[in-house]
């Protein structure tokens, strides 16, 4: 007995042991669900904010739209029992039935319960755009809690209680949730970010200070009786929800926007069939002022394929394959490619090959030569050649930089040797995420020193080879002019908190020095003569700003051998670099052009001459740029003889047309340029026939030719790009297209750029 008795209590105990300690959460937690309700408050998301304090997201009030399945059957029943009554006493003729003012009578009932069943499938599903099957099944859930649609707008949700109302059902309801509207759709999508269906952040801004952004939502807890039913208000407890912080970006809207527009402007120029990318940063403290993926998406409608002819090709497949395509394409287009994707940098990359040998004193600056035949044949190789086929010549280190040679560049990179390349590339930051405060941020690959050839050393020191991200490209050359440098990028200046708190705030974080002030400041100054100084780095130059920079042409080794990335970093001024900018076109149409001379220079400049005076850089011009200054035309109404003073005051020439006393129009108008030597025709009678010229065809054409041209026409010009002092300076594209008629006088504006010793 003893023993029977021993082993019964020994078995009881080992179960009270597994209930109360093994399992105790499951069954705490079926305990909580028998006795406790809670309703959820949603904190407010906080809205994200450009640096001018411009919206870029915002949150607005949706609604959940939910059934409590037992509840809706139980008032099915009762309004079943409701609709036997009143025919029983229909029959009886007890029943009184009640009439407002006009006649119509209240209270009425539906046919039956089944009835106003199928009435409210029908109803749900076409207000809340669902299936008729999900309102159907969700009806006969065995639970309290059935959510029919989400983000649901507020008219539809007030007409869809209503409808519920009217037999007073209490089982249908909603709860307050929030939708996220971005108020610019496409603009730095990548870098901003979205949300879930469910309010989580994904990707970008949204994704990173998902924490700050998000708050804490409260809850209302509530008791329960042993039947399940709420017991009332006295027994329950509220935990308000804590808002969302606000999120204040770096980025400013207007300078966002003009990377955008320009890189959609190279793309489609030149045919860019990969990515485009452009990044505006500033020099001193890291803080991106814009950041721009071309082609973007709508933020409003993440989920839609913007490429529309990636949408045309996923619409003629099906099943999986569609599933699989519509998938990997809205993850390359939600990417943020100036974090994410490495690249070849090609000769940007000599920047920071320069900034190791100056640091190293393996340069002399004044007196070293650099011997390029075209080509260099490493023992064991195929020779290595120069852009140039023909050579460079003797040239100083200066000439090297500024005609890009491959060869001399080997030599720099075989004075620096495996062991000091490999060290700088690691100190650059080459091989590291930037830390910038967006996710997903990619690394690049660089040559390990133990396993580095000759041949790998050579061709690195020229940049190819080894692959980066645009970031860190950015960031390293950065290092390289702003007194060496290595900043950590930030997208965020500042969070604040519903009280107007200051909870976080960026600022300038140098992750260490790289190079000295003494190098950095040899190496921007020689980047500045890389733009003065005549090659195609000019093609950047605008008149009255100081800037240096660097372009690079890389082959796309991955790819097929016609594949090629075009980039540009660029900087101003050039004596206190405050400024930066890469502009990256990865697979430009190689038949339309792939150099980054010509591809992406010529952006990187539309986009300076916008942004520098927006950022209040003034022009300040040199003597010799004074000399070439365009002309701005008065208003010359009135007195002929004082218009013609007034024009040779200015070195315009003029021509005057009809026979009358006062000049009574003027071509071209009041407040248009024209080059220096230019002509203005002044017109002495009203309703004089305005004479009319045929613009010619201009490019390729040189300063001179294209001068006289002009002149011959009839009209005027404005030069833009390149000086036209340079020799070899030719028109690349002209504002106004061959063959336009346009009036005598017409001023067009031309793009000269320098085409030889493109890189
Ligand atoms: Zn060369």
């Amino acid at each position: 007995m003893t023993g029977v008795f021993f082993l019964l209590f020994l078995m009881i105990a080992m179960n009270f042991f597994k209930i109360s300690v093994v399992e105790n959460e499951r069954y705490q937690a079926m305990a909580n669900d028998q006795h406790f309700g809670s309703i959820l408050i949603s904190a407010h998301r906080g809205s994200i904010y450009d640096s001018k304090g411009s919206p870029l997201a915002k949150s607005a009030s949706v609604y959940k739209v939910f059934l409590d399945p037992r509840q809706f059957q139980k008032e099915l029943k009762a309004l079943q029992e409701s609709i036997d009554k009143r025919s029983k006493e229909k029959l009886d003729g007890t029943y009184k039935p009640k009439y407002d003012d006009d006649g119509n009578e209240l209270n009425t009932l539906p046919e039956s319960a089944e009835a106003f069943k199928n009435e409210a499938i029908d109803f749900l599903s076409e207000k809340l755009g669902i299936t008729a099957e999900k309102v159907s099944s969700a009806m006969v859930e065995n639970s309290q809690y059935s959510i029919l649609q989400d983000q649901v707008e507020k008219p539809i949700a007030d007409e869809v209680l209503a409808f519920f109302d009217e037999y007073e059902f209490i089982s249908l309801n909603v709860e307050e949730d929030t939708k996220r509207y971005y108020p610019h759709n496409e603009l730095a999508a990548s870098v901003i970010g979205f949300t879930s269906a469910g309010g989580d952040g994904m990707y970008g801004i949204e994704a990173y200070y998902d924490d700050y952004l998000a708050g804490v939502d409260g809850k209302t807890i509530s008791a329960k009786d042993s039947n399940g039913n709420e017991l009332p208000y006295r027994y329950s407890k509220t935990y308000a929800a804590k808002n969302g912080d606000d999120v204040y970006m770096t980025i400013d809207t207007e300078i966002q926007y003009t990377l955008e527009t320009h890189l959609e402007e190279m793309v489609t120029e030149f045919e860019v069939k990969n990515r485009a990318c452009a990044i505006l940063m500033n020099a001193k403290t890291g803080a991106i002022y814009g950041m721009a993926t071309y082609p973007s998406f709508d933020l409003n409608e993440p989920y839609e394929i913007a490429d529309t002819a990636a949408a045309e090709k996923i619409a003629q497949l099906t099943g999986d394959a569609a599933t699989k395509a519509t998938s990997d394409e809205r993850e390359a287009q939600w990417k943020n490619k100036c974090i994410t994707e490495i690249y070849e940098p090609g000769s940007v990359f000599k920047v920071i090959t320069s900034s190791a040998a100056i640091e190293e004193n393996l340069i002399d600056l004044e007196n070293d030569s650099f011997y390029c035949s075209g080509s260099v044949t490493l023992p064991g190789a195929a020779p290595i050649h120069c852009h140039d086929w023909g050579g460079h010549g003797a040239q100083s280190f200066q000439r090297a930089l500024t005609n890009s040679c491959n060869p001399a560049f080997m030599e720099i990179g075989s004075r620096l040797g495996v062991d000091k390349f490999c060290y700088y590339y690691d100190a650059f930051g080459l091989k590291e995420q930037t830390g910038i405060d967006l996710p997903a941020e990619g690394v690049g690959i660089g040559f390990e020193a133990e396993n580095m050839s000759p041949v790998d050393l050579a061709v690195s020191a020229f940049g190819q080879g080894d692959t980066l991200t645009p970031i860190e490209m950015i960031t390293s050359y950065c290092a390289a002019i702003n007194g060496g440098y290595l900043l950590q990028p930030y997208v965020v200046d500042k969070i604040v908190d519903e009280d107007g708190n200051i909870v976080l705030k960026n600022e300038r974080t140098v992750r260490r020095q790289v190079i000295s002030e003494d190098t950095s400041e040899k190496v921007r100054t020689a980047l500045g003569n890389v733009v003065t100084g005549g090659s195609s780095g000019g093609n950047v130059r605008i008149k009255g700003y100081s800037i240096g920079g660097k372009s690079g042409t890389s082959e796309r080794l991955s790819l097929d051998k016609d594949e090629y990335g075009a980039s540009y970093v660029c900087f101003a001024p050039v004596e206190d670099p405050e400024i930066i900018l890469l502009v990256l076109a990865d697979m430009p149409n190689a038949d339309i052009g792939y150099y980054g001379s010509v591809v992406a220079v010529p952006t990187a400049r539309h986009i300076f001459e916008d942004v520098l005076p927006y950022l209040g850089y003034y022009p300040a011009y040199t003597d010799e740029e004074i000399e070439e200054l365009d002309v701005k035309i008065p208003l010359l109404e009135g007195s002929i003889s004082d218009a013609k003073d007034t024009l040779d005051g200015l070195g315009v020439k003029y021509e005057i047309i009809g026979n009358g006393i006062e000049v009574v129009a003027q071509s071209p108008q009041t407040g248009s340029s024209v080059a220096k030597g230019g002509c203005v025709y002044l017109y002495t009678e009203k309703g004089n026939n305005v004479e009319y010229a045929v613009v010619p065809d201009l490019k390729y054409s040189s300063p001179e030719v294209a001068n006289e041209s002009i002149a011959y026409c009839h009209l005027n010009y404005v030069a833009k790009g390149a000086s036209v002092k340079k020799s070899n300076a030719v028109v690349n594209s002209q504002s106004i297209p061959a063959g336009t008629r346009v009036p005598f006088g017409t001023t067009i504006e031309l793009e000269f750029i320098v085409n030889e010793n493109q890189d």
